[in-house]
């Protein structure tokens, strides 16, 4: 497999305008002679619909859930990154490339990194012209906050539902181009295969999820925008039906996976609260501008959020803002999330399971007053009071880190495109900008750059000889994945075994989550991937899926992407077993700094580590990109 990132020559600035320039482009009267199918309607694919029918191709919108809406990128809360300056506080393109790379530990691409500084501001513009109610300054213009990793307030922000109010603009943009009938929708279409006509990527096989009908559908390009795969944890904040299944399956007919195992795991959550729990809640990272991360001094395990008030503060250790004086409680996630298990490991976490931190707004209230933080945070604070019951206004929250975005995904060079011709994938789908760490609010801002910006420009060069090269899903190669698919649900259907989906599920988020969360160490993942290896064969002999394949079952839908999940898990415990550094997320025990920070070996490891599938039950092979930064000076990272 050949790795080819097609990043342009050329100074690091001009790389974009340059490429633009060198595409070859389809001539306006002829887009409409061109088919592309989007598996995707959450921001990157609903962006990247609307904008390839603008265009004027002929669009085909597949999405599991019965409106374009209610994608996964509807729960975005705290903001979208951007570097307009608005503030006079330094921003520049620049820097936001810089802190990004920083922030994924140098562990992803200068020239796809660049570019997406290049276009935040591009976003903004679409988003305001769409309507999106970003917040704003008291002149009227946009109002930013703080996200971690940045000393500069770049964060756009609609309250606590910035997801939601992207997303509805995204809609509006796609919904015009359905009435204009450039785009059609398929809700409640579940991709399940990849098709490939003369190795190029031509269709796909889905099924109906309300009736069980298997179709094909065909086009001269696929684009997977199906989002991330943080499920494989089980318990994460992820939409309950976030999955793997589109993205794998592409995988096992030859997309390499890049870097499975870097994991985002965010460090304000609201804590576990029982063995019955299968969701997990996000407390927006925005919180941290405000809030005050604090433990008792000495252990106090089952410290109520009522008794803390009580504890003076020379009891209290606000650990980050001890250990990173500079960047305080705004340090980047994996660096808060590690710390807050150090400070739990060691005995001093609080609440019932002592798995929890506490998140005090007490100093933010008595400096702001109750109004202002209500209208920064409010919905948030009234989401954590009818979760746990308790007031954020007059206790503190607590917190704990949980599994929140997978920076791994398909490789894709920088036109987006995976190692199978004519596929593409866009947003968490790929593992494009984010490296080895994701810094907060910069999902919603690749995802957009993707679906608004790149696509559009890059889609061109592909198509432009794909000319005429019509195929139908009456050729053989449909019909052979048809075949398989049904072959895979019957299979699926007739184990007739004793255990459910969820109890695979939740075993498997075990192991994970045990074994390859927050800190990994060889002998536990040879220890997992046995583990998961004996929880896969299991599954194949003793899953029980009730109902019938031809009606809707909810069964039948998540024993198709627990089965993926099962494979991935290996997969990703392959690649934390292979990377013996740490780096951002990924932090390898037997790689630390003698302060407990994550130690990188750029030596060893500056590169991409993309697997490739080798059919059933064999091994994957690795293939490297290696990662060339001429214009930043890897270091190691210090938020102090
Ligand atoms: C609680 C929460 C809060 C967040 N807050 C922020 C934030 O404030 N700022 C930020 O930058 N990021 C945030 N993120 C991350 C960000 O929301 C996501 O990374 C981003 O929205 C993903 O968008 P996407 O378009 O790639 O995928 P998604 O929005 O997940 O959309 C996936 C789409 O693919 C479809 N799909 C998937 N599989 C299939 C299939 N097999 N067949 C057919 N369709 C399929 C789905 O139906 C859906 O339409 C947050 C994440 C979470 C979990």
């Amino acid at each position: 497999m050949i790795l080819d990132a097609k990043i342009p020559e050329g100074p690091l600035a001009d790389k974009w305008t340059r490429h633009k320039f060198n595409t070859k482009l389809v001539n306006p009267s002829n887009k409409r002679k061109y088919d592309i199918i989007v598996v995707g309607s959450g921001l990157a694919g609903g962006s990247a619909a609307a904008s390839l029918a603008e265009l004027g191709y002929n669009i085909k919108c597949f999405f599991f859930q019965d409106s374009p809406r209610r994608a996964h990128s509807i729960a975005a809360q705290g903001g979208i990154n951007a570097s307009k300056n608005y503030q006079n506080d330094g921003d520049s393109d620049y820097r936001l490339f810089y802190d990004t790379i920083k922030g994924g530990d140098y562990r992803s691409r200068e020239a796809n990194v660049y570019r997406l500084a290049e276009v935040s501001s591009s976003i903004i513009d679409q988003c305001v012209a769409q309507g999106v109610p970003f917040a704003r300054e008291y002149g009227g213009l946009l109002a930013n906050r703080s996200f971690g990793g940045a000393q500069v307030s770049r964060t756009f922000y609609a309250r606590g539902q910035t997801g939601q109010q992207l997303l509805l603009g995204a809609y509006s943009a796609l919904n015009r181009m359905v009435a204009a009938g450039k785009v059609e929708l398929f809700p409640r279409t579940e991709m399940l295969d990849l098709v490939q006509v003369d190795g190029k990527a031509r269709g796909i096989v889905a099924r109906n999820l309300v009736t069980g009908e298997i179709s094909s559908h065909s086009a001269h390009a696929v684009i997977l925008a199906t989002g991330g795969y943080g499920n494989v944890f089980y318990l994460s904040t992820n939409a309950m039906g976030s999955n793997a299944t589109a993205a794998w399956r592409a995988h096992k007919r030859g997309a390499a996976f890049a870097n499975p195992c870097f994991t985002q795991i965010h460090p304000t959550c609201i804590p576990v609260s029982g063995h019955y729990q299968s969701k997990l809640t996000l407390m927006s990272e925005s919180l941290r501008n405000d809030g005050r991360v604090w433990v008792p001094k000495k252990g106090m395990k089952g410290l109520t959020a009522k008794d803390a008030l009580m504890l003076p503060e020379e009891d209290r250790d606000y650990y980050l803002e001890r250990r990173y004086p500079s960047f305080g409680n705004l340090v980047p996630r994996d660096v808060a999330s590690r710390n807050a298990k150090i400070v739990c490991d060691d005995g001093r976490g609080v609440g019932a399971s002592g798995l929890a931190v506490f998140l005090d707004f007490a100093d933010a209230i008595k400096r702001d007053g109750r109004d202002v933080i209500e209208a920064k945070y409010g919905n948030l604070f009234d989401m954590y009071k009818q979760i746990t019951d308790d007031n954020p206004y007059e206790v503190p929250m607590m917190i704990y880190p949980a599994v929140h975005y997978t920076m791994g995904g398909l490789w894709v060079d920088y036109n987006l495109m995976t190692t199978i011709p004519g596929l593409y994938a866009l947003g968490e789908c790929n593992f494009s900008d984010h490296g080895a760490n994701r810094l907060g609010a910069s999902a919603l801002m690749q995802g957009l750059a993707d679906g608004y910006f790149v696509i559009p420009n890059t889609i061109g060069d592909y198509l432009s000889g794909m000319m005429g090269n019509n195929v139908s899903t009456d050729h053989e190669a449909f019909k052979k994945v048809e075949e398989e698919v049904r072959l895979n649900i019957d299979k699926l259907m007739n184990i007739k075994g004793t255990k459910t989906v969820d109890d695979f599920h939740k075993e498997l988020g075990h192991i994970m989550w045990d074994y390859c969360g927050m800190s990994r160490n060889e002998k536990d993942l040879k220890k997992a991937k046995a583990k998961i290896h004996g929880l896969r064969q299991n599954y194949w002999k003793d899953l029980t899926v009730i109902g019938s394949s031809e009606e809707l079952n909810m069964s039948l839908e998540k024993a198709n992407r627990v089965a993926d999940f099962l494979e991935l898990g290996e997969v990703m415990i392959d690649d934390a077993l292979m990377r013996t550094e740490s780096c951002g997320g990924h932090f390898r025990e037997e790689s630390q700094t003698q302060e407990g920070e994550a130690l990188r070996k750029d030596d060893d490891f500056s590169f991409v580590a993309a697997w490739a599938y080798q059919g059933k039950d064999q091994q994957e092979i690795l293939h490297k990109e290696h990662l060339h930064f001429e214009n930043v000076k890897l270091t190691q990272r210090s938020y102090k």
